[in-house]
């Protein structure tokens, strides 16, 4: 039987960042993941400049040996319609490979490792949770993305009554010959909107990779969309039209519209397991790292007295850095509404800028949780 103060199941960045944090102050931690590390999350890879600052990541050592591309401008449109170049004197983002990104986080860490060993059972016992039988801890915390079987544990509607974003994205090595002419700049990803505003496709080329993708906040039809938008990337020769293109597929909930619950004696819940994803862009990789060392503070301010009261100041973090989770005017307009609103919107470059760059996709004005 092995023992630890603190199990994470799900080794992705939330549970790296939460495992970092707590190993940083002397907690013995376990991250448990049912797949083997490297592997593979279906992504665009983008990252915002806090997640560098939060993680107390050194660029340069990362990539040294990693795609590590400065994003530095956009090209922002309607799918079909003119493009806004939106050019930055610095870089405001960075897209990487969770292929190699995750598994960084998680080495980095320290903390033990059971890979490739899925969470099977979970009990409650009088010292804590007994976990496959074989592993004793006194927290858990739920870090397995959308499917996470702690949020199930929790009382989650998974995949059923959720309204969740379905994406589908594909990532390629460009070949060598085509590296210099290929139409895709690096660091200047490619945004298209759908008309009715469920989502958006998009084009990002890291280094000598591209990451093509869609994703709209509906949980059917995602294929046809994907379809219809790899053809138009083609016709307009933004790749080339002989590709084969293998999509994958993956579902989470935006932070607004998720409603699972968080906490309850012993074990709380963190990153798409939560549902934290940023409702305007689906940005989910800072919150999961955001909720990841708020939940760390939280277990450790807690000091081995871990109540579903004590607890709660984990889910009262999140709602005063992510807000209240609440519908909005925009969620009741009707869809021909939406279809006239979203040309007139993405023409105005002062929107795509400010509004839609800046402030939903960027965060630019927000302090990083460290600082805030
Ligand atoms: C197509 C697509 C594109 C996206 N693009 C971006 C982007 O560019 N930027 C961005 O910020 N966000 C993006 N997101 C969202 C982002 O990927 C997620 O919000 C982020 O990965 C959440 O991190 P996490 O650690 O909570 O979960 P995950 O990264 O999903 O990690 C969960 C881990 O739990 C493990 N696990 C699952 N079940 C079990 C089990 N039973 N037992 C043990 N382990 C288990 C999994 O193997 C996995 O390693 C995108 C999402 C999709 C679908």
């Amino acid at each position: 039987m092995q023992r630890c103060d603190v199990l994470i199941v799900g080794g992705g960045p939330a549970g790296s960042s939460c495992a970092w944090a707590l190993r940083n102050s002397g907690l013995d931690v376990v991250v448990m993941d049912k797949m083997a590390f490297p592997r593979d999350k279906v992504c665009a890879g983008w990252i915002t400049p806090a997640v560098i600052e939060e993680l107390n990541l050194d660029m340069e050592i990362y990539r040294q040996q990693h795609v590590f591309q400065p994003i530095t401008g956009f090209r922002v449109g309607l799918i079909g319609g003119p493009m806004h170049e939106i050019p930055y004197d610095h870089a405001v983002s960075y897209a990487i490979r969770r292929f190699e990104f995750d598994d960084y986080l998680l080495r980095r860490s320290g903390a033990r490792l059971r890979l490739g060993e899925p969470l099977k059972n979970l009990a409650r016992t009088g010292e804590g949770w007994l976990v496959n039988g074989s592993l004793q801890a006194d927290v858990i915390v739920g870090a397995g993305g959308h499917f996470c079987p702690v949020a199930r544990f929790l009382g989650a509607d998974v995949g059923r009554t959720e309204l969740a974003v379905n994406a589908q994205e594909c990532e390629f090595e460009i070949k060598v010959p085509e590296r210099h002419s290929y139409p895709m700049e690096a660091g200047i990803p490619e945004l298209y909107f759908c008309d009715d505003l469920k989502g958006y496709g998009w084009c990002v080329r890291k280094g000598d990779f591209i990451n093509i993708g869609l994703g709209r906040e509906e949980n059917l039809g995602i294929a046809q969309h994907v379809t219809a938008f790899q053809r138009f990337l083609m016709k307009n020769a933004r790749i080339p039209s002989d590709l084969e293109l293998r999509f994958k597929g993956h579902a989470y909930l935006l932070y607004r519209h998720a409603r699972r619950r968080l906490v309850d004696d012993g074990v709380l819940l963190i990153g798409d397991a939560a549902g934290l994803a940023y409702t305007q862009s689906g940005e989910g990789i800072r919150p999961a790292v955001e909720s990841g060392l708020m939940a760390a503070a939280t277990i450790l301010q807690a000091k081995e007295y871990y109540s579903r009261d004590a607890l709660e100041a984990y889910t009262r973090r999140l709602t005063s850095r992510l807000g209240t989770r609440t519908h909005d005017w925009s969620d009741m307009l009707p869809m021909f509404v939406k279809s006239r609103l979203s040309g007139k919107l993405l023409a105005s470059r002062w929107f795509v800028q400010h509004l839609l760059l800046d402030c939903w996709f960027l965060h630019a004005d927000e302090p990083h949780l460290r600082s805030s």
